[in-house]
């Protein structure tokens, strides 16, 4: 019987069970693939508080080793089942807990072009919040028509010296105020009814194909590409005992509690407006001293 178990080794998961374990707790994490989840894939971390520059890698690994050395135990297993009674199950065995924190994460849809995972951070990225600063004064792509891609556009509008947002319809999905502001600044083009069909290059970027719905191909020079298509959580196998959104994210009145009593949510497959690294601690911290409160009362 564990106190806690948390799902998902990302900076929620783990920053859940550093809390937990400083509290003396016995605390089990499942991770299905490598701990530190999406932070992983950003080259430079430089809106850390405290922390003014440091890659995902060595963040991720720096708070891996700090749970660990606290003695919390981590199984690279996936969960495939909640049962009602707090059961968790992977296909190696089964896990009680007297509570549950989810922090899955979520994933940045990928266009699945060729290129695209070998040149993240070589010109590709999922974060324009994280990685735009390196584009200063150079010309960049934006995919995507929802709010982020229109905040990213409006972002790096203030650093790159020029910003093409591709959508690929004439409407945008995101709102009419971001559209306004897109349509006002004098370095964004846009480029409508279209989709990037390639990603040229050798060791990074260099240019991207461009093909419009009437077929019609260009292609342009871009230092940087930002993928903001969206994003898929992870939430399917936990559909049985907690609510989500049609979207997938985990359903939380107060960003804590899920729908099932004594089973907690962290991070980015939460239903929130802000999904970063401080935000996703933020959770994590939250969480774990919910879920100890709450055992405890
Ligand atoms: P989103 O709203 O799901 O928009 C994704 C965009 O990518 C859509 O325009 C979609 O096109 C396009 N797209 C999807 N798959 C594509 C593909 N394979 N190729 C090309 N384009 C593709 O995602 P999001 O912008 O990341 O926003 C996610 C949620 O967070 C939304 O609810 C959003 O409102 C919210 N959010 C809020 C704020 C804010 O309030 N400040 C900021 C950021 C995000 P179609 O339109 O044609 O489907």
């Amino acid at each position: 019987m564990y106190d806690i178990i948390i799902v998902g080794a990302g900076p929620a998961g783990m920053t859940a069970a550093l809390y937990a374990k400083r509290a003396n707790k016995k605390v089990l994490i499942f991770e299905s693939k490598t701990y530190g989840g999406q932070i992983v894939n950003t080259p430079v971390i430089e809106n850390y508080p405290g922390i003014p520059d440091i890659s995902g890698f060595d963040y991720a690994t720096n708070l891996y080793n700090q749970i660990i050395s606290l003695g919390c135990e981590i199984k690279f297993e996936p969960v495939i089942r909640i049962e009602d009674d707090l059961t968790v199950i992977t296909p190696k065995n089964k896990y009680v807990a007297k509570s549950i924190i989810i922090a899955t994460g979520a994933e940045n849809r990928k266009l699945k072009l060729e290129n695209e995972e070998k040149f993240i951070g070589k010109g590709i990225s999922y974060c324009a919040t994280c990685d735009g600063n390196f584009y200063k004064n150079k010309t960049v792509a934006v995919n995507g028509g929802g709010n982020t891609a229109l905040e990213d556009a409006i972002y790096l509008s203030n650093i790159a010296k020029k910003v093409y947002l591709i959508h690929r319809r004439d409407e945008f999905r995101g709102e009419n105020k971001y559209i306004e502001d897109v349509r006002n600044k004098n370095n964004i083009e846009l480029i409508l009814k279209s989709t990037i069909t390639k990603i040229i290059g050798d060791n990074k970027l260099k240019s991207i194909e461009i093909t419009s719905i009437d077929n019609k191909k260009q292609q342009i020079e871009v230092d940087g590409l930002f993928i903001a298509i969206g994003q898929t959580p992870n939430n399917e196998v936990f559909k049985n005992i907690i609510d989500v959104s049609k979207e997938g994210y985990i359903i939380s009145e107060d960003g804590v509690h899920t729908t099932k009593k004594n089973i907690y949510v962290a991070g980015d497959t939460r239903i929130k407006d802000l999904r970063q690294l401080t935000t996703a601690v933020s959770d994590g911290a939250i969480a774990a001293t919910t879920a100890i409160k709450e055992m405890e009362d």
